[in-house]
This record gives structure tokens, C-alpha cells and sequence, in this order.
């Protein structure tokens, strides 16, 4: 059987390899950590560093390869694309990495960002600032789960939150107001093969996604508007692959915002292992192999729900009975060694009949785990 190629061997690539070697392929992993979730599940282990020259050529050998990890170095997917099938291309990748660029593609596909400025140099901050505050500076690459951001309110504090972050260059975006948040899974191989997943709502703790709510409880017809706006944003990458769009539901007339895309499956997607006719992971290698995406229609409401080190006793493990006792939920766990506060250990899905049902007894359980 046919060999497929992931960069990154985290959780992600670790629910890839699962749904890839359930379709008959064998897997390669690129992981410079020996204990990568996804090594498990792979018939190669490359573990060396992402831009190891040996291992990049063995994974050109692959029949395809793809990602899992944000900043994967974008130049080794353009080399790699030299010699079999890459997606999302690097290009793709690189425009995601940095919200810079990011900011700049989602305004050239016509959609709606937050009001923003780049502060690159100490110059930028200035009175061009002012309708920006309150704000949110955030850095333009290698940040993540609310990391390498700060909030701001005037002058002062940005000059200082620039030194902060280290003088790199920055995005201050205003800080608009949030009545909910979602993200928009699509997956597309061309303009005509596409498909995408509902509008999943999702509430952060602490910087980091804590529930996914499918479908996000919003209008139908704000809920089809996101998903054409996601669309919208993979037809002008020309993008290949499985792309997240977080977006924002802004002020009383919800507007619906782009704030940034994965170039990848996301976090927010995972309920569809269990609650979709094809999960984001099958469909990742749908689309690297060059075959159309499958059905994403949601079969029943649900509520993920991440699993992080923080609910680990010191001694032991967490009470996994409050979610195996529920008839109706599905427990993932990564097989990582170590439970740290804020790692993502694993998650769990709760169906039921709606989806603030789902909600209360994903939030209810996962209360009872410590
Ligand atoms: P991720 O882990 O999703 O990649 P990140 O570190 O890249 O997160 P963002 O998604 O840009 O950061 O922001 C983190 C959170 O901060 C958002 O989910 C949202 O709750 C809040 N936030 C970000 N930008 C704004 C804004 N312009 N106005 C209001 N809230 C915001
Ligand atoms: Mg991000
Ligand atoms: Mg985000």
C-alpha cells in the first residue's frame, strides 16, 4: 500500500495516522520527539528535526504528504512539492503563519478582519494608533493558545507591550465586541470539490479552547453565511486540503468577523470523529491523495470537550467513569506520558438531543473528571 507523509506527530497527527491506516495506507511521521503521539500509529518514525535532510527526502518518497503543525518550516513543503504531492502547499502554510499576511489574503478574498495596524518598528506607535485602543497586540508569528498577545489601551501600553513581546513585528487589532465564537472547517480540492463542515462555537478558558458547540447556536442563516465566508477564503488561497477559519459574531447586529485560519484539521473539528459521516482526519487524506472530500453532514448535536493536564490528581489518574458512564459520549485519549497544566491530554464528545444539552452534560462531566 501506498506510503503517506505528515510533518508533526502531535495529537493531530496522531488522529490522522488512525484514520489513514483505517483506509489501507501506511504512514510516515516526521517528530523530533521519540514519545510523538502519532508514533504509535506510524510505520516510520523519522525522529529527527523538521528541517533534517534525510528525513525530508525519505518523506519525498511518499506517495503524498501534508502537516499537522503551524510552524512547520514552509520551505521544506515547497521542496518537498518538487517531488510528489504536498498539501496545503507552502504557500498556504506561509500566509497562515503569519497574521500579517493572513490579514492582508482575508481582505484580498473580500472578507471583514478587525480594525488593524502592523507595529513593526518604534515609529508605528503613533496617533494612527488611537482608534485602535482598547486593542490587542498581538505577535504576527509563533503564537498560539492566546500566547504572544497582550491587551492594550493607550499609547503607553503599547510601546511597552511591544517591548514586551520583544520588539518583533506585531499586529494590533481593536478589540471588538464578542457575542460568540466559531470556526468553519472546509475541505477543498478545487472550486468544484468542496465541502464544509457546520459552524462549531467554541468557548476558550484561560487562552486555550476549552468546549466545542455543534452546531454553534446561532441563525440558520448566519450559520450558512460563515460557512460560504470559509469558502470564500479557500477558494482565494486556491487551497488544497482540510483549512480551519476562526471567526468572530460581532456586536448586536453579529457580524461575522474572520480572525485567523489553521492550515490544518483544528481542535474544534474533532467532534466529527464522532459525529460526522466523514471526520476531518479522513478527510485530510481524502485530499492529499487527490480524492474528492466526503459527506460532513452532522449526525447529531454534540459538545467536545479538551482534556488537559490540569485535571490530573497528583497521585493517579482523573475519574474517566464520569465520561465511560455516559451512554453517549466518546472519550480520546493522546497517549502523551507527561500531564502538564494547559497540555492537551485528550478530549471527549457528548452527543445528545441539542446542542446546549450536549453542552450541560459535556461541562458536567468533565467537572466530575478531577
Ligand atoms: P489559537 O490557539 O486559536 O491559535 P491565538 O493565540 O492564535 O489562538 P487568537 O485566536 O488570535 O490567538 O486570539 C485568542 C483569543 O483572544 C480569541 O479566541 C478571542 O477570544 C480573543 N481575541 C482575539 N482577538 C480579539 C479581538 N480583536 N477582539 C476581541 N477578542 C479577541
Ligand atoms: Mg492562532
Ligand atoms: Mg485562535
Amino acid at each position: 500500500p501506498a506510503m503517506l507523509g505528515i510533518l508533526g506527530g502531535g495529537q493531530l497527527g496522531r488522529m490522522f495516522a488512525m484514520a489513514a491506516k483505517r483506509m489501507g495506507y501506511r504512514v510516515m511521521v516526521l517528530d523530533p520527539d521519540a514519545q510523538a503521539p502519532a508514533a504509535a500509529f506510524a510505520d516510520v518514525h523519522l525522529c529527527a528535526a523538521y528541517d533534517d535532510v534525510a528525513a525530508l527526502a525519505a518523506l519525498s518518497e511518499c506517495a503524498a504528504v501534508t502537516t499537522e503543525f503551524e510552524n512547520v518550516n514552509a520551505d521544506s513543503m515547497l521542496w518537498l512539492a518538487q517531488s510528489t504531492r504536498v498539501s496545503p502547499s507552502g504557500h498556504s502554510v506561509a500566509i497562515a503563519q503569519d497574521r500579517e499576511q493572513e490579514k492582508a489574503w482575508i481582505g484580498k478574498a473580500g472578507l471583514p478582519t478587525a480594525p488593524y495596524k502592523v507595529i513593526a518598528a518604534a515609529d508605528d506607535v503613533c496617533a494612527d494608533c488611537e482608534a485602535l485602543f482598547p486593542g490587542i497586540l498581538k505577535t504576527a508569528t509563533l503564537g498560539y493558545d492566546g500566547k504572544g498577545q497582550v491587551r492594550v489601551r493607550n499609547q503607553a501600553e503599547l510601546a511597552q507591550a511591544w517591548a514586551d513581546l520583544g520588539k518583533v513585528r506585531c499586529v494590533l487589532e481593536k478589540m471588538l465586541d464578542l457575542r460568540s465564537e466559531i470556526s468553519v472547517i472546509v475541505c477543498r480540492l478545487n472550486s468544484a470539490q468542496m465541502a464544509c463542515f457546520a459552524p462549531a462555537e467554541n468557548q476558550h478558558i484561560d487562552g486555550i479552547l476549552a468546549y466545542s458547540i455543534v452546531p454553534a447556536r446561532l441563525p440558520e442563516a448566519l450559520q450558512q453565511q460563515a460557512q460560504q465566508l470559509a469558502c470564500r477564503l479557500a477558494d482565494a488561497l486556491d487551497y488544497v486540503g482540510v483549512l480551519a477559519v476562526e471567526m468572530f459574531v460581532v456586536g448586536e447586529e453579529m457580524q461575522l468577523v474572520v480572525n485567523e485560519m489553521a492550515p490544518r484539521p483544528h481542535n474544534s473539528g474533532h467532534h466529527t470523529l464522532d459525529a460526522c459521516v466523514t471526520s476531518q482526519f479522513d478527510q485530510q487524506v481524502r485530499l492529499m491523495c487527490g480524492l474528492p472530500p466526503a459527506d460532513t453532514t452532522l449526525l447529531s448535536p454534540c459538545c467536545m470537550a479538551n482534556i488537559l493536564g490540569d485535571v490530573w490528581p497528583a497521585q493517579g489518574e482523573p475519574n474517566w467513569l464520569a465520561i465511560l458512564q455516559q451512554q453517549a459520549a466518546h472519550l480520546h485519549l493522546y497517549g502523551k506520558q507527561e500531564a502538564r497544566v494547559g497540555r492537551k491530554m485528550g478530549h471527549f464528545t457528548q452527543l445528545a438531543t441539542s446542542a446546549d444539552a450536549a453542552f450541560d452534560l459535556a461541562k458536567a462531566s468533565h467537572a466530575a473528571l478531577k
